[in-house]
């Protein structure tokens, strides 16, 4: 039998070496790019190698662990290789890399026994090992490094202390304190009922904090708790009251999610009305609870040391771990997880006592939640999209932070560590080669120690230190600019899909006796429960405004079941979901003789003064607005 062709390994392999090609090189970004597409590509080649389809641990345990190193000309010779190949080439814009299996197995570079000493993966080739990600924060606690950086359980401990002292300064009403099991010991179900309603309130303040900023959500959640002070009040609330409530705050299924989960929950003869402690009960049983809302009410309420990990969350570790990867990838998706979670539980074990058997479930405690609201409000208020890293306490271990750092110094700096070719990361991408970063670094003027609660947190060193700049008490602008610059960048940016635009023709009818038509939503999908004017699409090849109105006309008598006369245009306004952008074309039309009751169950005559009562959508809000005249015709508000 002849050997099957090698064309994938070869490509694969150039694609290896064009990425360890020296950062001296011009075209090396570029170079790299494009013979990685080849790799890609040629996974899924019909003439690809047995083991081609196998997982990453299946390859590496077949592909033969010989260290090599690559000169520049033959690297160079493999990019030409790689160049002459039909196959598509990928671009750092528009990623080919196949889908990765994810499993227990893949985390084994997470236990790196030392990921400290690893090289700093220099941009722009950021040429580095998977073990690379493995967290500073996960350091062993021998580890020590020469600029006496703070790593592992300190650095664990500068979070929460940093954390404690903030959490003051910024009161929410359901940040309250832990409900330690040890003060009510003999009274386990006067403990049980009590963190039901922890959760209760974390749960509906969570859901409410969906795409929402904590400032509008605070007076939300206090008239929800005013209403609603139990699971069992909201199993019992009706749905309008429900939507009444949550009017103004968008996403409307979050509410009647919310309210059936209360009701699940009151149902279930097991629970009768408590909530599950641990996050993996809480996704199973509770609708519209994701793994991230479990984690929080696990962590907080019940002091479980379970991962929460929000979109605040995967920017502050994929900056950690210096990934540069799409969040929107599930393996991306599931390592930070994985990563929350061991972190979240090394966090729970610092608070066991000595001698404490090792790898025993921790005693639930406050420190698992206050970590997982560590992280988020590090991720809110400092490690935002545009950092305040010289603020951050836990900027000693991050990744991000020290490649910022290393490019300020760029001259002066080289690759020097290649790591084992099968060893090499593939869960990073390479940089976009249209960033910024590219750019010229500023010039290293100063050095600097900065210290968050006694420790030093990092410090800066970049080129010459001459006495003057050694005084310099704060780096200066310019080197902040550049690790900024850099930090920014992650998580890898993907880029966003483009609203689908549709079009409508709203109708405010009225009947003689000025009653105005609602009809109410069916109670699933977009917008579910809701109010809104009777509407019908309009056609994208014909929106004239003959069309509009003989469409306006014709839906109006068919839902009011009487004659409709037109009466004029109000204006048009573009509403916004996340996925559509819609014009909303408004018509006034009145039925002179409408029926009593209009065609279809779901419609109904409101007198004027209870239109706005009633939970109407804000797109629909706004159309009644323009009917008014309290906007302008492009829907702004006045
Ligand atoms: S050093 Fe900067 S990028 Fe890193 S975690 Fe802190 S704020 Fe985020």
């Amino acid at each position: 039998m002849s050997a099957p062709p090698r064309r994938g390994a070869a490509v694969r392999a150039a694609a290896r070496m064009a990425r360890l090609s020296p950062p001296s090189s011009p075209r090396a970004h570029d170079q790299r790019g494009s013979s990685a597409a080849s790799s890609s590509s040629s996974s899924s080649s019909a003439a690809a190698p047995a083991h081609e389809g196998a997982s990453d641990d299946e390859r590496q345990a077949a592909a033969p662990r010989k260290r090599r190193r690559v000169s520049p000309a033959r690297s160079a010779a493999a990019v030409k290789h790689a160049a002459a190949s039909p196959l598509p080439r990928r671009t750092a814009s528009a990623p080919t890399r196949r889908k990765r299996s994810v499993g227990a197995a893949e985390w084994a570079f997470l236990d790196a026994a030392e990921p400290h000493v690893q090289a700093v993966a220099v941009p722009p080739l950021r040429v580095h090992a998977r073990s690379y990600h493995a967290p500073l924060l996960l350091a062993p606690p021998s580890t020590e490094r020469p600029d006496g950086a703070v790593l592992g359980r300190a650095a664990r401990s500068a979070l929460l202390g940093w954390y404690d002292g903030v959490a003051q300064q910024r009161a929410m009403p359901w940040r309250k304190p832990f409900l330690d099991p040890a003060a009510y010991i003999g009274r386990e179900a006067e403990l049980r009922a009590a963190q039901t309603q922890r959760a209760y309130e974390i749960w509906i303040s969570e859901i409410m904090l969906q795409q929402t900023r904590v400032e509008t959500v605070i007076p939300y959640f206090e008239r929800w708790l005013a209403a609603w002070p139990t699971v069992r009040d909201l199993a019992a609330a009706s749905t309008d009251d429900v939507l009444a409530v949550w009017k103004g705050l968008g996403y409307y299924s979050r509410a009647t999610r919310l309210q059936s989960g209360a009701q699940k929950l009151v149902a279930d003869p097991e629970l009768r009305g408590l909530l599950p402690r641990t996050a993996h009960e809480l996704v199973a049983v509770v609708p519209g609870v994701g793994p991230y809302t479990a984690g929080a009410i696990s962590a907080i309420a019940f002091g479980e040391a379970a991962p929460m990990v929000d979109g605040n969350v995967q920017r502050v570790l994929s900056r950690q771990l210096g990934l540069y990867a799409s969040m929107k990838s599930s393996a991306t998706t599931q390592l930070l997880t994985e990563v929350a979670s061991r972190l979240v539980r090394a966090v729970a074990e610092d608070g066991e006592p000595k001698g404490s058997a090792k790898g025993s479930t921790p005693k639930p405690s406050d420190r698992p939640g206050r970590w997982g609201q560590a992280l988020m409000e590090l991720g809110a208020t400092i490690c935002k999209p545009k950092p305040e890293c010289l603020r951050c306490p836990i900027s000693s271990t991050c990744r991000a932070f020290a490649e910022g750092e290393a490019l300020a110094r760029k001259p002066l700096s080289r690759q020097e560590a290649v790591p084992d070719m099968e060893d090499m990361c593939d869960l990073c991408e390479p940089l976009s080669d249209d960033d910024e970063t590219n750019a010229a670094a500023p010039a290293p003027v100063a050095t600097a120690a900065k210290k968050v609660g006694g420790a030093v947190q990092t410090k800066l060193s970049f080129g010459a230190k001459s006495k003057a700049a050694v005084k310099v008490a704060e780096p200066s602008a310019g080197i902040e600019v550049a690790i900024e610059r850099h930090v920014r960048r992650f998580p890898r940016k993907t880029e966003k899909k483009e609203a689908r635009l549709e079009q409508c023709v709203v109708c405010i009818l009225r009947r003689e006796d000025g009653r105005v038509m609602l009809e109410q939503r069916p109670e699933h999908g977009l917008l579910a429960s809701l109010f809104e004017f009777p509407a019908t699409p309009l056609r994208s090849d014909d929106l004239s405004s003959s069309a509009q109105r003989a469409l306006a006309l014709s839906h109006a008598t068919l839902v009011s079941g009487g004659q409709a006369s037109y009466v004029r245009s109000a204006g048009s306004i573009t509403h916004l979901f996340s996925h559509i952008r819609l014009v909303m074309h408004v018509h006034e039309l009145r039925v002179p003789e409408a029926p009593a009751k209009p065609n279809g169950e779901r419609r109904k005559w409101y007198a004027e003064e209870e239109v706005e009562k009633q939970s109407i959508s804000t797109g629909n809000a706004r159309c009644w607005a323009l009917a008014q005249g309290k906007t302008s015709k492009k829907g702004k508000e006045k």
